[in-house]
């Protein structure tokens, strides 16, 4: 089959990993005798340098004709004197925006072979951990009226019913094919916002009786993920929420580097690392492009269709991590230390 793909490199190790993931791409077609047209789309830093705009709109236009974005990460030093509209940042939540992908995906699942890259004793892993994130990605505080005056600044968080109404269908629906469980987060006792979330998420949960809907406050759950991971099932959470639990959650199972996301909507998928641009690493082949490559998984199987072709993936990405190499970022004793270029090869070699 043929698929139309924009590519969007970004700043930092962006071009490092992108490249990683695109020669995945290249190996699926080979193996699979599939066809992915490569749209290169600039974003962030990489765009204001050229095009002087963190988000141009041939940008938005490719990504939108396109049937499903993927992108590394954009932001870095080089762009800190830039303010709000400007920033490099402002162009990632501005694609997500134009793309209306609401809903943010971030699975976190412990492997096997990363439990001694855990920092979290054994006995609190023992247990299978395979969390599901759901994070509001459009709406709440990143996107709502912002100000600063001299001595005063402020930045305000702000949901109607129908952004938490489809944001808690989306969980639900991902409850109903895993555990049937959903953990709702937010801060009821002392946010507005969260009150309404609470009142919506119960209301929805009414037309899922299957699924079993527990409630936590933020600072609770960011403790309890650390205590019983193996408790939580799909997290359900706002914008700010969801950024911070998922960065947690990738410390838990391993390193930020490992986790992918995936932000849908009504339309184009929108596929990339969970971290940021990393410049403290950037040009240095230390990279970790696992967070990638898994996202081209969850590409796969979320807007492409190749459920076979995605698991394929993962499983080269399991028999690598098996065979001992690792990145710097989830190195322990006994492993086989390798960069960025040479883990890509490595997991390319597994995919037949
Ligand atoms: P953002 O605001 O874009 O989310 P951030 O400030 O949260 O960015 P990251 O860029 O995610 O920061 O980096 C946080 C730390 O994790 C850095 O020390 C970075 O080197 C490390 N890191 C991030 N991504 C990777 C990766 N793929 N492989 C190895 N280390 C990484
Ligand atoms: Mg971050």
């Amino acid at each position: 089959m043929e698929f139309n793909i924009s590519v969007i490199y970004g700043d930092g190790i962006g071009p490092e990993i992108i490249d990683s993931g695109i020669r995945v791409l290249n190996k699926i077609e080979e193996v699979y005798g599939h066809k992915f047209n490569i749209d290169r789309a600039l974003l962030g830093g990489e765009a204001i340098d050229e095009l002087g705009s963190p988000i141009p709109n041939e940008t938005i236009d490719k990504c939108i004709k396109s049937d499903a974005v993927l992108l590394g990460a954009v932001g870095g030093p080089k762009w800190d004197h830039l303010k709000g509209s400007e920033r490099p940042e402002a162009g990632l939540l501005g694609l997500r925006k134009a793309l209306g992908v609401y809903a943010n995906i971030r699975p976190a699942i412990l492997f096997e072979e990363l439990k001694e890259a855990s920092p979290l004793k054994s006995s609190l892993i023992k247990d299978n951990i395979d969390i599901c994130i759901v994070r509001e990605l459009t709406g709440g505080i990143y996107f709502g009226e912002k100000g600063k005056e001299e001595n005063e600044a402020y930045d305000v968080e702000r949901y109607n019913r129908e952004e938490i109404r489809r944001i808690a269908k989306t969980a639900f629906d991902m409850a109903m094919n895993r555990n049937k469980k959903v953990t709702s987060i937010d801060k009821a006792n002392v946010l507005e916002s969260s009150k309404l979330w609470r009142q919506v998420v119960e209301e929805v949960a009414k037309d899922y009786k299957e699924v079993e809907l527990e409630h936590m406050y933020i600072d609770n759950g960011a403790m309890q993920l650390v205590r019983q991971p193996a408790n939580f099932d799909v997290i359900l959470t706002n914008n700010i929420f969801g950024d911070i639990l998922s960065d947690e959650a990738s410390a838990i199972v391993g390193s930020i580097g490992v986790l992918p996301s995936a932000s849908l909507g009504e339309g184009v998928g929108l596929y990339e690392p969970i971290h940021g641009s990393a410049p403290d690493i950037a040009g240095e082949n230390k990279a970790n492009p696992i967070g990638t490559i898994l996202s081209i998984c969850l590409m796969m199987k979320n807007s492409l269709g190749l459920y076979k072709e995605g698991t394929k993936i993962e499983e080269a990405v399991k028999e690598v991590l098996k065979k001992g190499y690792r990145t710097g970022d989830i190195m322990s004793d006994n492993n086989k230390l390798v960069g960025t270029r040479e883990m890509t090869d490595l997991i390319i070699e597994e995919i037949k």
